[in-house]
């Protein structure tokens, strides 16, 4: 299994150079030349088998099946429930995916917990060491110092908007006790971070310096590995049966991986709804096949707070035929003038892609919220609400899945304040309260984390 880059430059490399590359060279995503077929999964088959297959097609002969079921176990065994990623019944043929029981409660935790162990087994391996930095708008942060804590072939530098993620969120990065995990928090919104990881990842002397790795969902392996669950969910509810994923979404890593588990075969088909807060940008993208700059606008569930989802990057890629100097030019023009349209071609193509995208604002959000508790008597995170909304705007004659992708005590304020009632944290999660908070605040400046990041490297 080879990988290349959607922006076409550089050759194809293996699934452990992709891995531990994150980016590209070319700053373009890396994606399998060719979806590979994997054998659905049989009824009953567990979650460990499914991540083991599905992980195995992808990683090719960089890794040994046997290998592969050792890392896949290590990684879900800190998981509180056994099946990894449970349905919840919310209705008749209406199932919530729930995607928070990993350490840090939040969906993040299934695809960080298993990277971070790849990474270990690839570097301890080669005998190797890395820099991984990430832009995180709440939870991949979290996700990637609880996996990463205490590992000693990683350092972890994680880059948050101050101000604009939950102390919960906070806490979950900030409070590992762990040497090899930095924080920054940085004076600006999401994008503002994840444009200085971009740079940080474009420059080469310094990727090369500090031997730079992301784990951002731009890493493939993040989405090899959130492919899996929709396949489980497929087995879970029949697999003769046709299942709508309604996902809620921010960098549409998710929403991507369902598409991917369509391409490989692990799923009846592809019925999609990618269901955006406020930021509208994949609405505008579906609708008009508009690409258009917009600044990030803070809603209740600011994790899908992003103005331009980097994984549109490889949906694009795909509907344009695979065509990387023609994505090479879509994406040149819209850093160029902040607007860019697809052609004919891949309009029709996005629009047979079996996905449709909506945006439901903070008011629906709430209400949504509001009726969940009403009608199962649960408190939900106004993530999963977004997409539970979205699932209620276009109704299906599927079985309806609703990826619920994190637990209600994680956004404590916003469930407070629209439910009056304050979820509690699962007790596993209690720890980190009483841990002290470590992170440096930065100006929302190139140089300065780029300096920050190598003092703490010369200092380690
Ligand atoms: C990251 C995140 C999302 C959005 O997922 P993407 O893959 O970025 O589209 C949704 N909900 C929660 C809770 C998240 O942490």
């Amino acid at each position: 299994m080879k990988y290349v880059s959607t922006r076409g430059g550089g050759e194809e490399v293996s699934f452990e150079t992709a891995c531990l590359a994150g980016l590209a060279p070319d700053g373009g995503l890396y994606t399998p030349v060719s979806y590979p077929q994997i054998a659905p999964p049989s009824a009953g088959e567990s979650y460990l088998s499914i991540a083991s297959r599905v992980l195995g097609a992808f990683a090719g002969d960089t890794i040994s099946p046997d290998t592969m079921a050792t890392l896949v176990e290590r990684a879900y065994g800190s998981f509180a429930h056994q099946s990894v990623t449970p349905l919840f019944q919310v209705g008749p043929d209406r199932w919530l995916l729930e995607l928070h029981h990993g350490p840090t409660l939040a969906f993040k935790d299934v695809a960080m917990q298993i990277i971070a162990q790849i990474y270990d087994h690839f570097l301890t391996q080669r005998g190797e060491r890395l820099t991984v930095l990430c832009a995180t708008s709440g939870d991949t942060g979290g996700a990637a110092a609880a996996a990463f804590a205490g590992l000693t072939s990683v350092d972890v530098f994680i880059l948050h908007p101050f101000g604009r993620i939950s102390p919960i969120q906070r806490r979950f990065m900030t409070s590992t006790g762990a040497d090899n995990i930095h924080n920054f928090a940085l004076d600006g919104d999401f994008d503002d971070s994840q444009a200085i990881v971009k740079s940080l990842f474009r420059d080469e002397a310094f990727r090369n310096e500090v031997r730079l790795s992301g784990v951002n969902s731009i890493n493939w392996t993040r989405i090899a590995a959130q492919s899996v669950y929709f396949a489980a969910a497929q087995s879970a509810l029949g697999t003769d049966r046709n299942l709508r994923f309604v996902v809620p979404t921010g960098n549409f890593g998710d929403a991507l991986a369902a598409y991917v588990a369509a391409r490989c075969g692990l799923l009846n088909g592809l019925e999609l709804v990618s269901a955006v807060n406020a930021n509208r940008t994949m609405v505008d993208l579906f609708a008009e096949g508009q690409l258009k700059k917009r600044s990030a606008i803070a809603t209740h569930s600011p994790a899908m707070d992003i103005a331009l989802p980097s994984n549109a990057e490889r949906l694009l890629y795909e509907v344009m035929g695979r065509d990387a100097a023609k994505l090479k030019a879509f994406y040149d023009g819209f850093g160029q003038s902040g607007e860019a349209e697809l052609d004919a071609q891949a309009k029709g193509a996005l629009s047979c892609s079996g996905i449709r995208a909506l945006s439901i604002d903070d008011t629906e959000t709430a209400a949504e919220m509001k009726r969940l508790f009403a009608e199962t008597g649960t408190l939900q995170c106004p993530h999963t609400a977004v997409a539970s909304a979205g699932a209620r705007a276009y109704p299906t004659q599927s079985v309806d899945v609703i990826l619920s992708t994190a637990h209600a005590a994680k956004f404590p304020e916003t469930v407070e304040e629209i439910i009056g009632e304050l979820p509690l944290l699962p007790k596993r999660s209690e720890a980190f309260l009483q841990r002290d908070e470590v992170f440096e605040r930065l100006p929302n400046d190139l140089f300065a984390v780029r300096e920050a990041i190598q003092q703490r490297i010369k200092a380690s």
